[in-house]
């Protein structure tokens, strides 16, 4: 920087910069984009090489804001931006504003719906293709709100992964789950595991052992019959990490599946050595099945590496009979999809337990 531009550590890993002599506003990125570059140079620290990236949102005075709070808040929203899109630095819009806004009234709503059991869970099936049955049960949040209508968990779990809500709700759906779990065998019924999914927050929360056994323990659930999703991108963000965790949740009795396999980046030597039970290939592989022949290769790579690797394997998002016939002649052990159930609510899933399905 210049000897006139200020430089402040607002905390963290967060700094601010004024460009107190700026460029023409919209030239300010030539001094970003050269600030990007000298961070990008590898250092040496002790003996090992460093290199860090920056993500960087720009405000510009006086179009953003008249006074610091505002330009500062502003050039925030743009940093994650810059964070979300990869892109090393954006400039602020309105645009962005009316997003932080809508984000925030669904905060504030999400937190009542916690506390005003807005929440309820749907439950989709999972068929062994061997025997026809149903042998698993996936738990999915939805949130009714009292105004009516349903607000998708695409646009809610995000929210509240990043807000950090997903903990309570986390924990308020894998009791709810439980509950209707025992309610079901009360009644009689013959219920298959249930599956919960565990976001990123969640899987490396500290404190989810201890919370899952107290709702084990209150609730009066076995763990043989909780199963738990971990997205592959999630599992392999801190694959020592991953191991430790998933070796405490095995020797409990939990099954492990990983979620939505082959959009994340499985380091197949780690891969191999994770106590994992099974693999869900992600229904974008699903879809194209039958568009080609990469589709249906790289499906049937899956499947033989998840058998290599002695996992068991589950195609999701099946919806045709036709990708139904490709998979059970590839091998697959699981399907879950439309073309079995959508995801349904407690007492309409209940019907299809001993229901012996024929593809
Ligand atoms: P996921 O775990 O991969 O769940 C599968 C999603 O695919 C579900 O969407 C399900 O309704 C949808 N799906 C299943 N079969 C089909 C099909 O044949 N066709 C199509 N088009 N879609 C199908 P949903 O319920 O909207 O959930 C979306 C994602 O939200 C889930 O993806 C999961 O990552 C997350 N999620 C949902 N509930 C929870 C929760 O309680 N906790 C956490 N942490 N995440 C959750
Ligand atoms: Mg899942
Ligand atoms: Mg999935």
């Amino acid at each position: 920087m210049r000897a006139d531009d200020f430089v402040a550590r607002l905390g963290g890993d967060e700094f601010a910069i004024v460009l107190t002599h700026p460029p023409a506003s919209r030239a300010a990125s030539r001094v970003v984009r050269k600030l990007l570059k000298a961070l990008a140079e590898p250092f040496k620290l002790e003996h090992r090489r460093y290199a860090i990236g920056a993500s960087i949102g720009i405000s510009v005075y006086p179009d953003d804001g008249l006074d610091a709070n505002t330009l500062l808040r502003q050039a925030d929203l743009a940093m994650y931006q810059a964070k979300q899109r990869r892109s090393g630095f954006e400039y602020f819009s309105d645009e962005l504003n009316t997003v932080a806004q809508q984000q925030l009234s669904l905060e504030n709503g999400l937190r009542q719906a916690l506390d005003h059991g807005e929440l309820a869970l749907a439950y989709q099936p999972k068929l062994d293709l061997a025997s026809g049955r149903i042998v698993g049960l996936e738990v999915l949040a939805r949130w009714l709100p009292r105004s009516g209508g349903m607000i998708e968990p695409s646009r809610f779990i995000p929210v509240a992964e990043e807000t950090g809500l997903i903990l309570p709700l986390g924990r308020w759906v894998a009791r709810a789950a439980c509950e209707q779990w025992i309610i079901w065998r009360n009644a009689g019924l013959n219920p298959p595991p249930v599956a919960i999914n565990l976001s990123p927050r969640q899987f490396s929360d500290e404190h989810l052992i201890d919370d899952i056994d107290a709702i084990l323990a209150d609730t009066g659930m076995a763990a043989e019959y909780l199963q738990l999703e971990v997205t592959e991108t999630a599992a392999m963000d801190n694959p020592q990490r991953t191991f430790d965790m998933l070796d405490a949740l095995r020797q409990r009795g939990f099954h492990v599946y990983i979620d939505d396999f082959g959009t994340g980046h499985s380091n197949l030597a780690q891969l191999k050595l994770m106590p994992i039970d099974a693999l869900k290939i992600d229904k974008s592989f699903i879809d194209d099945v039958l568009v080609d022949s990469d589709g249906a290769e790289i499906v049937h790579a899956i499947i033989r590496l998840s058998h290599a690797l002695n996992m068991r394997v589950v195609a999701e998002g099946v919806e045709t009979v036709e990708q139904v016939a490709f998979l059970k002649k590839q091998g697959c052990d699981e399907i879950q999809g439309y073309v079995v159930a959508k995801p349904l609510p407690p007492d309409r899933v209940a019907a299809l337990f001993d229901q012996q399905f024929d593809f």
